[in-house]
């Protein structure tokens, strides 16, 4: 006999009168005296199953058995409620099964939570995940993922991408996070890194002629587990020859589109907007603004070059947001501190100050009655930094975000180098193998702090999606970047040889992206963190409640690793 016949969750009305066999886990039991109801649960709903001792001697004996998660087989005849009885908040609510042979084909020991309990901590969740993932939430968000995922493979598919597997166990790749190593037995001292994301394997493919590749790829990134981060991820990685950035930004864009239809969410209008880093970094601070709201950051610098608000006329860059509000003295005071730990000199109000400005400043900022402004004067990269928290801060506090909103946007032109403050020299943006924008090639030795390069961010409600470009595909190109980087001709071979090789051996023009995939979901979901969609994720320590991993290991085995350990290794310095 099959375990059943047909699922919890689809019984209606009209089909009492059917013998069918159910199974799946016992949601509740109300154990009337006599009669026994149970709500048996598989992912498709529940229903009532009813066991009468009258009916069934032997089921009813069974019945009382039955505890919360056990699992069962019922077999009966579906019949209609009475109508007083009928549950209008069920979709199987209408009918129940009239049980005549009961089987528990598993047993639970007493539960860790309920399933219907709210506020379950967290790590107790993923300790006892195969019981979470029953609840009605984790099966949804597992399932979005799946949905999701099978319509980005589906518009892969129709626009020709090829799937290709690339290694886990490589090189280290420049992401800008830390590698994790990966010891090898038959290389002692050696060790893999697992990749940050398949990066070079897929631009090699492009020089391979695979014209386009995809892969929902599992990166490893070795950095502080957040709302938005996990040690491994998945991305959407794709690849694309002969292209240029639109061709990229259109597959996104269909990708993104394709999995809000098949979840049922009205997708974002197309194409989505393009905003220059410039242009966002002024009006809103940010490189992955929200856009859910406005709170322009205005730019204040020219018209308070004669100011004879000193604060004002001496510093570099004067930027100011206009809330709609006023604060009373203890708020103003308290977002003052805030700033100040953002690292602000302070945050001047407008009605505080306007004694010390003049008419045509006041006019200039034409801030309205029941408004303030408030302004941070300092270097620009602080002044960007400061009001971009602040936006997000007030807009959060005040209650300014329509929370129905999805937001889509790219950020693009984004400078090529960054100063590093680190290394005391110039690093990448992106990556080091983003191309820079046509004819602004020259620069790259000559002005490396003035080249954009063709790199391009995908943000959502002010999360960054992912990134991608337009790659360099020369390789005399590629070494000046190197370069610029501070890496010398050897250390050039040494890590990266393989890429020059292939550049000099007939690499197509191509360009490509990398969303991540966990990210999306979880906005998908509207779920506050990637671990709600993610089946077995990590908590903020790095560990892995439910397996208890990472383990320690026997010296025996590091041994064959060429690895000892530190007497105490939580203390490395
Ligand atoms: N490899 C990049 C990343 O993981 C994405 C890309 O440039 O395609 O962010």
């Amino acid at each position: 006999m099959a375990w059943r016949d047909v699922m919890c969750g689809e019984l209606r009305a009209h089909e009492a009168g059917r013998r069918v066999t159910v199974a799946g886990w016992a949601d509740t039991r109300r154990d009337h005296g006599g009669l026994v109801f149970v709500d048996l649960r598989d992912h498709t709903g529940k229903v009532q199953l009813v066991i009468n001792p009258e009916h069934s001697p032997a089921a009813a004996e069974t019945a009382h058995e039955i505890r919360n998660e056990f699992v069962l087989q019922a077999s009966g005849e579906v019949v209609a409620r009475a109508p007083e009885l009928v549950n209008p908040n069920l979709p199987t609510g209408q009918i129940e099964l009239q049980v005549d042979e009961l089987r528990v084909l598993s047993r639970s020991t007493p539960l860790p939570f309920q399933l219907d309990e709210e506020n379950v901590e967290e790590t107790l969740r993923l300790r006892y995940r195969w019981l979470d993932m029953r609840t009605e939430r984790m099966q949804r968000n597992l399932r979005l993922n799946h949905t999701a995922i099978s319509a980005i493979r589906r518009v892969m598919d129709e626009r020709g991408f090829v799937d290709v597997w690339t290694p886990s166990m490589t090189r280290g790749t420049p992401e800008g996070a830390r590698d994790f190593l990966l010891p090898v037995r038959l290389q002692p001292g050696k060790f893999f890194a697992l990749a940050q994301s398949p990066q070079l394997f897929k631009q090699l493919c492009m020089v391979g002629g695979i014209d386009r590749y995809y892969q929902i790829a599992t990166c490893w990134r070795d950095e502080d587990l957040r709302a938005d981060r996990q040690f491994e991820f998945r991305q959407l990685d794709l690849e694309m020859a002969f292209v240029e950035r639109e061709d990229v930004l259109d597959v996104m864009e269909a990708c993104v589109v394709g999995a809000f239809e098949a979840a049922g969410v009205e997708p974002p209008q197309r194409p989505f907007p393009r905003l220059a880093f410039d242009d966002v970094m002024l009006r809103y601070g940010s490189d992955k603004p929200d856009l859910r709201f406005g709170l322009e950051i205005q730019d204040a610098t020219e018209v308070t070059r004669g100011s004879e608000f000193g604060v004002f006329k001496n510093a570099p860059c004067v930027r100011y947001i206009v809330v709609p509000r006023t604060f009373s003295r203890s708020e103003q005071a308290r977002l003052e501190e805030v700033a100040k730990e953002w690292g602000a000199k302070g945050l001047a109000n407008l009605t505080q100050i306007s004694k010390f400005l003049s008419a045509s400043e006041l006019e200039a900022f034409g801030v309205e009655e029941g408004s303030t402004a408030l302004f941070v004067a300092d270097e620009e990269a602080v002044a960007a930094r400061v009001l971009g928290l602040l936006r997000l801060h007030l807009a959060h506090e005040l209650g300014l975000i329509d929370t129905g909103l999805d937001v889509f946007h790219w950020v693009t032109d984004f400078p090529l180098f960054e100063h590093s403050e680190e290394f005391g020299g110039w690093t990448f943006m992106h990556h080091p193998f983003t191309a820079a924008v046509p004819g602004e090639e020259d620069r790259i030795e000559a002005d490396p702090a003035h080249v954009r390069g063709q790199h391009y961010d995908l943000i959502w409600n002010g999360w960054e999606l992912g990134s991608g470009s337009i790659r360099i595909h020369q390789a005399e190109v590629q070494q000046a970047v190197f370069r610029v980087m501070g890496l010398g001709e050897e250390e050039q071979r040494d890590k990266f040889g393989f890429l020059l090789d292939a550049l000099q051996m007939g690499a197509p023009p191509h360009g490509g992206f990398a969303m991540g995939i966990d990210r999306f979901i979880a906005l998908l979901a509207r779920e506050p963190d990637i671990r709600q969609v993610t089946a077995f994720p990590k908590i903020a320590s790095g560990a892995d409640p439910l397996t208890g991993a990472p383990t320690p290991y026997p010296d025996s085995a590091l041994k064959e690793l060429g690895i000892r350990l530190l007497e105490d290794p939580s203390q490395p310095e």
